[in-house]
Parts: C-alpha cells; structure tokens; sequence
C-alpha cells in the first residue's frame, strides 16, 4: 500500500506557480488577482477563505476578499460580480459556498465572467468539460486527476466508481474520467447495493460527507481509493468518507484525510487563477 501525499505534492505545485508568477512579473507586468465572495459567518467557510488567501500571498497573487452579511440581497452580490468582471486586475473569481438560502446560487454562478470563473461552476465551463474542451475545471476533481497523474495510475479502460453525485464534485470528476477513457459508475444516496459497484471498481472515488462510509467489504484487493470527504468529528478530528484504518491494507494506493485531496483543491485554485491571468498575454 502506498500513500498518494496531496501534500507534498501541492507544495511542489505552489512552488511551480510561483516561479511562473515571478516570469509573468518580470515579462509582462502582471500580477494574477483573484477574488473571493464570501457571505455570511459560517466558520468553516471562513477558515476555507482564510487559506485560499494565505496560499495566494504566497506565490505573489494580489487577492482581495469581499466579505457580505447573511442579509445581504441577490441583487448586491450580482452588482459586486458584475463590478469584478469589470475590474482588470482581477483574473479570478469565486464565490465561496454554500450561500445563504435566500440566495439563488445557480444565478449567482451564471453571472461571472467564464473567463474569470476558476472554480469552474458556470454551466459555460460545465459544457465546456462535459464536450472535453479546453476550459476552467472545478478544482477538487481536477486536484485528483492531477494526483492520478502524478503517480502514474492508468485510467484507459479501468473501472472507476465515483460515489457522490453534486456538481462541484462527483458530476465533475465523472466528466474528467470519461475524458480519460475510464469506464464510470456514477453513484449517490439512492444507489441500490452501493458495495457491488465499489467492490467491482479498480479505482474508488468518494466525496459525500459521510465518514467511515466506504468499509473493508466494499473494496477490492489492489484498488486505488482516493477519499475527497472531509468531515468533523465530535471529539475534534478531521475524517474522510473512507474507514481508513480497515481499507487501506487493502490498497495499492489511498488518499489520507487530512493531508490528501484538500491541499490539492487549493493549489488547483492557483493554477487555474494563474491560468486565467495568463490570457492577459494573448489580450
Ligand atoms: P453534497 O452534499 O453537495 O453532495 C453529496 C453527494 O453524496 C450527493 O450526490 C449525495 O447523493 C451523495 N451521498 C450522500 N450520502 C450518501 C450515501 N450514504 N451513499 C452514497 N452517496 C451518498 O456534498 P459535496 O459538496 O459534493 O461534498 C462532499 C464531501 O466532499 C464533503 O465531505 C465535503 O466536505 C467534501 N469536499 C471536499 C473538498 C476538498 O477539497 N477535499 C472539496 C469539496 C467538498
């Protein structure tokens, strides 16, 4: 059994955008911006923010974060967006979620510029991804490709199940597979007999918020299960959707929780801001 580490391997992507930002300074003037909507007081999405923006500063990103209250109406946050597509500073763009209930989500998404959209959640870039065309890739699936990728595990032809089904994660990532010529079983709360999906797959994929939900039964012997939950326990501890402990002798590869896909999702982040100021060049 090997450990996939998402974080060494992040910290290698920070430093690879760095040196590229440095480049783009000395080169061209430009100093890719990102800006983050955040609304309300939720405290993990603060402390998500919070992140986004250290790792920002530190590979030289200029950042800015507007910071709304839950009261705040649709139309506000639509002029802050709508002021932000605007501003020439600003590469990317993102709107931390979830939004309060009285916020309509999917309208908000739909009113960032595609080209400033590095979460990738604008149905522009959903169609784009679900054609296979060059476009902004939510960034946890694109954090496990590139995973995928650096430890050399084959996707043509492997089976992979995908458990989870929501658009910034599992619909995504079974998009991304596809492209990559897997065969995918995509599965969600009201999968039937998850286990004889799971148990017949090379390669697990889970991102549901569940913990412990995938166990030793439903994996096969030499599988690769990469585990995106992230989920707090009572007594404090920060757990991932897959029963590590039992599963992971069973591997030949396995994401931990902390330390795997979420560092990942980050430097995903920089690479698409730092992606998207990079069309600056070409005008
Ligand atoms: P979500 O609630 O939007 O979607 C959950 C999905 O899981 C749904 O498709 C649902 O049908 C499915 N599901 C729920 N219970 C299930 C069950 N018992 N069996 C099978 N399927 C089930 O959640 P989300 O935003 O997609 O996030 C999922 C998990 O991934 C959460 O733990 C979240 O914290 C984590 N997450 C991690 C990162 C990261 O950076 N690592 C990023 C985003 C989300």
């Amino acid at each position: 059994m090997e450990l996939i580490d998402g974080k060494s391997l992040s910290a290698k992507i920070e430093k690879e955008v760095e040196a590229e930002v440095q480049l783009l300074k000395e080169r061209h003037n430009i100093v890719p911006g990102l800006a983050v909507i955040l609304v309300g007081d939720d405290p993990a999405s603060h402390a998500y923010v919070k992140m986004k923006a250290r790792a920002c500063e530190k590979v030289g990103f200029y950042s800015i974060t507007h910071s709304m209250p839950d009261t705040i109406s649709q139309e506000e946050i639509v002029g802050t967006i709508e002021m932000i597509n605007e501003n020439p500073r600003i590469d990317g763009i993102l709107v931390q979620l979830p939004l309060p209930e009285h916020i309509d989500t999917n309208a908000i998404l739909e009113v960032i510029d595609p080209a400033k959209d590095v979460d990738g959640f604008h149905p522009y870039n959903v169609g784009r991804l679900a054609t296979n065309l060059d476009g902004f890739v939510p960034c946890t699936p694109l954090g496990v490709m590139r995973m995928l990728e650096e430890y050399g595990i084959d996707l043509q032809g492997k089976d992979v199940c995908v458990v989870g089904a929501s658009n910034i994660v599992g619909k995504p990532m079974a998009a991304l597979l596809l492209n990559a010529n897997a065969t995918v079983t995509v599965t969600h709360i009201y999968t039937r007999e998850l286990r004889e999906h799971t148990r017949r797959a090379d390669i697990v994929i889970v991102g549901v918020g569940v913990p412990g939900l995938i166990k030793e039964d439903m994996v096969k012997e030499g599988a690769v299960v990469i585990d995106i939950g992230i989920n707090r326990l009572d007594d404090g501890r920060l757990v991932g959707d897959v029963d590590f402990d039992s599963v992971a002798p069973k591997c030949d590869y396995i994401t931990p929780v902390p330390g795997g896909v979420g560092p990942m999702t980050i430097a995903m982040l920089l690479s698409n801001t730092l992606k998207a100021a990079k069309a600056r060049i070409s005008g």
